[in-house]
């Protein structure tokens, strides 16, 4: 088989959406496990002015992701890639004309000169006899000359191509085998009065031009394909190899739209999930390992990647699974790495960390690698490393400094920090021992610990932030807990 040769054909329109993030994943898998080429082509026929912007945002997108591109169009500071160029559409408009121009010459394609006010009326009159709306052919067999010269008189016309008769087979690597009778088409335009083309012609066009030799697209596209396969096969193209996936939808079950929060890729940069986690959850959204094995690096991902286990059903968006999936992959991940990917975050929340040594901060991300599920998640659970407590949890004040006894257990738990060394273990043991000599269990003490220490009810192990603290601050935050206290 020839080489590999996929490509992702999105529309620039100011993000990288998740959903076109999804079937760029897929074609760049394929790409990258058969050593093939992956290509963006920018569908950039519809853009305005603002369009240099829309693109940087879309492939910002790409790049967080680590989908890079083998071919494409130059941008910014970076120049086009590949030698199939060019990969804008709107730099590929003449070559789309003549295309449109040899289906004409070979009397594949013919021009329309029906003006709008008849194919209304034809319209109209489909939809009252119940029949799809659809061109009667009335142009088809105008003599070739006659309608020459009509065009070169001006006369407005489109360019139809001549649907053929037969019909239409697809080997869908997702869809299976799609069959179409051809009389189900009437002759689609291919060319506006502007000699234009439309969508369908420039993409089979390029698609030819580039010798692509396989397309995974969205599904909304499987009703375009057998007019793509006509006009493959009427420009002497060999087809490529079609994977119509699934939509992906949000958590309702809906089209995932564009307002949505997360629709934009980049959302969930902000958001704080790791690239590595969205290629793994998106993989996984249409795509099934076929075994248990839920946690994929990029690597893995490429390794495991196979057509055969595409899924047809699409799948709604899952925000617990992809919260865990997060968990999982900072899990993993080596814990000098964890830090230098948090502490931006803190930087972003305001908090200066510049007095800090590597090494302590090595060790506040190691006590919370068990538990974040975001890397936002670390403001939280690590802000009162580097400010004095000027407010406590209003549930966990009520929940533990008000209970009774609460003040006699504080000055235990003092008493325990001013004899111990502040490390986890000896904190720890020295707390075991004096709930066993007092009777009083680890749940009526460590809490309380934690409120006094960093104000809040969750966090990091109470001892592990007790160490990272150190003991004279300890002391001293214990101290204000007891005055608190004593003034409740
Ligand atoms: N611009 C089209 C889209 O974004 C591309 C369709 C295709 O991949 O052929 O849906």
């Amino acid at each position: 088989m020839s080489e590999v040769r996929v490509r992702i054909a999105p529309s620039p329109s100011g993000f990288l959406h998740i959903g076109t993030a999804k079937i760029a994943l897929f074609n760049w898998l394929y790409a990258r496990q058969t050593g093939g080429t992956f290509v963006l082509r920018l569908e950039d026929t519809d853009a305005d002015r603002t369009e240099e912007e829309f693109v940087q945002a879309m492939c910002d997108g790409f790049k967080w992701l680590g989908i890079d591109w083998d071919e494409g169009p130059a941008f910014g500071d970076e120049p086009q890639k590949g030698d199939f160029g060019p990969y804008r559409q709107s730099e590929r408009n003449q070559l789309h004309r003549d295309a449109g121009q040899k289906l004409l010459s070979e009397g594949k394609a013919y021009r329309c000169f029906c003006t709008k006010e008849e194919l209304d009326i034809e319209r109209e009159r489909a939809q009252k006899e119940k029949r799809p709306p659809r061109y009667n052919g009335k142009c088809r067999d105008l003599d070739a000359a006659e309608s020459q010269a009509r065009h070169e008189a001006g006369e407005r016309n489109v360019v139809r191509f001549k649907v053929p008769e037969g019909q239409t087979i697809i080997e869908d690597l997702v869809q299976g085998t799609v069959e179409t009778q051809n009389k189900e088409f009437d002759d689609f335009v291919i060319l506006k009065p502007t000699g234009d083309p439309i969508f369908h012609l420039a993409v089979v066009v390029d698609d030819g031009d580039m010798n692509i030799t396989h397309v995974f697209r969205g599904d909304d596209h499987l009703t375009n394909t057998s007019r793509h396969a006509m006009l493959f096969d009427a420009l002497g193209y060999d087809r490529p190899i079609f994977a119509h996936l699934p939509m992906v939808l949000d958590e309702q079950g809906k089209k995932y739209s564009k307002r949505l929060h997360g629709a934009n890729v980049l959302d969930w940069r902000e958001d704080g999930y790791l690239p590595e986690t969205m290629l793994n959850y998106v993989a996984l959204m249409g795509w099934s390992p076929g075994d248990d094995e839920e946690i994929f690096t990029r690597d893995e991902l490429v390794k495991a990647f196979s057509v055969d286990r595409l899924g047809k059903s699409a799948a709604k968006f899952d925000m617990k699974r992809l919260q865990w999936i997060n968990g999982q992959h900072m899990r993993t991940m080596p814990i000098e790495e964890l830090r230098d990917r948090v502490l931006p975050r803190l930087s972003e929340a305001g908090i200066d960390f510049s007095g800090k040594s590597e090494e302590w901060l090595t060790q506040m991300a190691a006590i919370c690698q068990e538990k974040l599920k975001t890397l936002n998640e670390i403001v939280d659970y690590t802000d009162f490393f580097f400010k004095d407590i000027d407010e406590y949890n209003a549930k966990a004040v009520k929940k533990q400094f008000q209970k009774e006894g609460a003040l006699d257990r504080l000055e235990i738990i003092l008493a325990v920090f001013q004899e111990n060394d502040c490390t986890t273990q000896a904190l720890h043991d020295a707390i075991e021992a004096v709930c066993e000599e007092k009777e009083l269990g680890l749940g009526q003490i460590n809490p309380l610990v934690r409120l006094s220490l960093s104000g809040k009810m969750m966090g990091p192990g109470v001892f592990e932030l007790a160490e990272l603290l150190g003991k004279d601050e300890c002391i001293k935050r214990l101290e204000n807990a007891i005055e608190y206290v004593k003034g409740l």
